[in-house]
């Protein structure tokens, strides 16, 4: 079985992120989308409710397995038995970074392969952080991100 990690934040998933899924489960036979649970960002959401709200919004897919891991991502693409990380590539702000990680974790493991997909043109403005700077100011994000996604954040934005 040809298995691809999809490594990220997701602080919160957006429809961008599921487009993305979306196109390499065409690709592959399973996609592990997978949380990091140190990234050197400050989180608004736990790596528990971040893999809850992945689960719950990607109930429909049966190729596609949800996890989190802490550490290396090439690391964790091994012991998962994946040969590839899939990389969303939104604009060519994007690329420079993720060219240097994928380079970077070719030199880690050079038989695991960065695919770098792209979205729909209508995501590519769409980030988590714009998303949760919206929700934090009661903005409708309702056609970012799942539903799920968008309760989660109407609690955690509630007026006290
Ligand atoms: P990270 O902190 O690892 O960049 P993110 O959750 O922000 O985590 O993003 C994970 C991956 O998904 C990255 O490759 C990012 O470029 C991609 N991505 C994020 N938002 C979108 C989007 N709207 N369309 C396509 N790819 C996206």
């Amino acid at each position: 079985m040809v298995k691809v990690i999809y490594p990220g934040t997701f602080d919160p998933v957006t429809y961008g992120h599921i487009d993305i899924i979306k196109r390499a489960v065409e690709l592959f036979e399973e996609v592990i989308v997978t949380v990091a649970k140190n990234p050197s960002k400050t989180c608004l959401f736990t790596v528990e409710e971040r893999v809850e709200m992945l689960r719950e919004s990607l109930k429909g897919f049966e190729r596609v397995k949800i996890d989190w891991f802490d550490g290396l991502v090439v690391e964790h693409a091994r012991r998962s038995g994946a040969v590839g990380i899939i990389r969303g590539l939104r604009a060519v702000s994007d690329f420079e970074y993720e060219f240097q990680m994928a380079l970077m974790n070719r030199k880690l493991a050079d038989d695991i392969t960065t695919i770098l997909l792209m979205p729909h043109a209508r995501y590519t403005y769409l980030n988590s952080t714009i998303v949760r700077n919206l929700a934090q100011f009661h903005g409708n994000v309702s056609e970012f991100v799942p539903p799920i996604v968008n309760e989660k954040l109407k609690e955690k934005f509630k007026t006290k």
